[in-house]
């Protein structure tokens, strides 16, 4: 059976990092990586752009991108459940229920993220939903100590062969093969309000579109 990659994040906005691991993830395991922008908070205003234009934005970055997909499945519950937090947990809950036991699924993420798990909702019983896959990133790294329930929980579970994903639902950590990527969203977004360079780190027709729609203080003296 076929893996499925989903990858989440604020992505606000995504930038060449996101797009670097998602594209060394497609290219490692050989199939399909979905991006999944995740809800704007309930009764919070969005920080910086809204889940309607960070969407926008994923999608013009994937335009011309074989093997990258988008999905809104997250913004899609948010509307139907405007008051509902919106969890990974959650989201792969209802993966499994779409694609069955059987399927093979993976989450892809950053070591910050792998190194943070422990405040995830319910973070434990995401390992009998999915597996993970896990890009390096600078100051987060994966030999670090990690609070002693994560090393419990991770024991056992880390393989060096792609086949293991494809061979069990859920359960493994695989590390992604990549260079490690400096971009962060906060540094776009800072960079983008002090009038300082931030082109370079976005896709073109993202940048396009920040410039277009005036986003993250761009320009604002
Ligand atoms: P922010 O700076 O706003 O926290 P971010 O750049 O970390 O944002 P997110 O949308 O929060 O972007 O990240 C989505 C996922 O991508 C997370 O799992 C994060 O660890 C990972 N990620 C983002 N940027 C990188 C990077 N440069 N290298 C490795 N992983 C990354």
């Amino acid at each position: 059976m076929g893996l499925r990659i989903h990858y989440g994040g604020t992505f606000d906005p995504v930038h060449q990092g996101h797009m670097a691991i998602a594209r060394a993830a497609r290219d490692q395991l050989q199939v399909a990586v979905r991006l999944l922008p995740a809800a704007d908070p309930p009764h919070r205003p969005a920080p910086g752009a809204n889940a309607t234009q960070r969407a926008a934005m994923l999608a013009l970055a994937i335009d011309d991108e074989p093997g990258l997909l988008l999905d809104l499945r997250e913004l899609e519950r948010a509307q139907r459940q405007p008051e509902v937090p919106s969890y990974t947990v959650d989201t792969l809950r209802e993966l499994r229920d779409e694609l069955g036991p059987r399927q093979p699924i993976a989450w892809l993420v950053g070591a910050d993220s792998l190194l943070g798990l422990t405040g995830w909702h319910e973070w434990e019983a995401l390992f009998e939903l999915a597996h993970f896959i896990v890009a390096d990133r600078p100051g987060s790294p994966l030999q670090r100590q990690l609070p002693a329930r994560l090393q419990d929980v991770l024991q056992g579970r880390w393989t060096a062969k792609e086949g293991d994903l494809f061979g069990a639902p859920a359960g493994r950590l695989l590390h992604l093969q990549a260079p490690l990527r400096s971009e962060s969203a906060t540094e776009v977004r800072e960079r983008i309000a002090s009038g300082g360079d931030w082109r370079a780190l976005l896709p073109g027709k993202v940048a396009d579109y920040v410039a277009d729609h005036r986003l993250y203080g761009l320009g604002i003296p």
